[in-house]
């Protein structure tokens, strides 16, 4: 039987819950419910109550922020400043929280500019499985403290301790934005479009591309400099596309931010640009989006996610479900970290939060 979801509001407190808790499952805003679904016998730590940012100098471009804090919170604070957090997280109205967003590990489509969310995490405090207060990192940016826990932290799905506190670098915003649709006859085309863009000078603010051949262009900078940009990406690409620019630029990309691509599972798989056409054969009319020069693919997939899960063991990827009935979020081929296994064993060694012993009730 599962427990009734636990609601800490300290550091503390969720130390309390992890000393007298045989397994337990942090949940952020529970906008990525195929990871925060609780197994039989866990004990959800809903981390909602330990929220709130404790500081932030926007003089140097850093904040540091309680775990539970919504995203959205995090970017009307910055936007006050005009600074925003470049890797781009997704899910943001949908109440994402920062402790969910490294947990996971998500980046959205402006992280082509300046790097994903594992470039701009400083530093992380986390309750490890034997209950104590680890810190790790700092908030400066130079920090030479030695191994590399905020990075660990990234992607870590929960397995190695419950995060309590974070601290982020944070660039400032570009003064303004512009998209370019462009349509190629197809995805070969677009693709070669692709590779000669991401090997280009051009500094774009996204590179997505929609299949079969459309690809998304985002220009960001000064408001007085982006017509002649656009007009030299334009030429670069020898096609004219089609432009959008203000309203309709932020709620096109609002509207991405929400991941709904379609009925069904989402799923975001890691690749490279060069396993597109593979897949591209594979995937038949499942709704999907490469983002950023092809690195990082968002699914709908409306059918049963073990057939997902062998085609992408088939193509040697794996990939991660957000949204979707399964216990086992974790899709494809198994990335086998020997060393990730050290460091769970490490921090968690009585497996306080492993999902592997409940992977057999699929
Ligand atoms: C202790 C521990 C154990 C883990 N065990 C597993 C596991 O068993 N199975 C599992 O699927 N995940 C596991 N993970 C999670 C996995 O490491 C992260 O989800 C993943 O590395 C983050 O990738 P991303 O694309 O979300 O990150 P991003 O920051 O979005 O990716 C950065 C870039 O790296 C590329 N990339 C990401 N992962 C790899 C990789 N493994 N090899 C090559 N390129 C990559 C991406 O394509 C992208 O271009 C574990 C994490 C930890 C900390």
């Amino acid at each position: 039987m599962s427990t009734p979801p636990l609601q800490p509001t300290s550091a503390a407190e969720v130390q309390e819950a992890v000393r007298t808790h045989r397994h337990l499952l942090p949940r952020g805003g529970g906008s990525k419910p195929a990871l925060s679904r609780p197994h039989e016998g866990q004990t959800v730590l809903d981390m909602s109550g330990l929220s709130g940012v404790l500081e932030y100098d926007p003089s140097e471009y850093v904040f540091v922020a309680r775990a539970g804090t919504r995203l959205a919170e995090v970017e009307a604070l910055l936007a006050q400043h005009g600074q925003y957090l470049p890797f781009d997280p997704p899910l943001v109205a949908q109440g994402a929280t920062l402790g969910g967003t490294v947990a996971a590990g998500l980046s959205g489509p402006m992280r082509q500019r300046y790097g994903g969310l594992r470039d701009f995490i400083l530093g992380v405090q986390f309750v490890d499985g034997e209950g104590q207060l680890v810190r790790g990192g700092g908030k400066v940016v130079k920090n030479a403290a030695g191994f590399d826990l905020p990075k660990l932290m990234v992607g870590s799905l929960g397995r190695l301790g419950i995060l309590t506190e974070v601290a982020f670098k944070v660039f400032p915003a570009p003064k303004a934005t512009a998209t370019l649709l462009v349509n190629f006859p197809g995805l070969e085309a677009a693709l070669e479009a692709l590779y000669r863009l991401a090997g280009s000078p051009i500094e774009l603010y996204a590179l997505d591309l929609q299949p079969p051949g459309t690809l998304v262009l985002r220009l960001g900078g000064l408001p007085e400099a982006l017509p002649a940009r656009l007009e030299r990406l334009q030429a670069f690409l020898g096609r004219g596309g089609e432009p959008l620019s203000g309203e309709a630029e932020t709620a096109y990309w609002r509207s991405l931010n929400e991941l709904n691509l379609g009925e069904g599972a989402l799923v975001k798989v890691a690749l490279t640009a060069r396993r597109i056409p593979a897949l591209e054969q594979a995937l038949g009319q499942a709704p999907r989006r490469y983002l950023s020069a092809g690195h990082l693919l968002y699914l709908a997939w409306n059918a049963e996610l073990k057939a997902l899960d062998a085609l992408l063991q088939a193509q040697g990827l794996s990939g991660l479900v957000l949204k979707g009935a399964t216990h086992r979020p974790q899709i494809g081929i198994d990335l086998g970290q020997a060393m990730g296994h050290k460091v769970t064993k490490a921090l968690d060694p009585q497996g306080k939060f492993a999902q592997e012993p409940y992977a057999a009730q699929d």
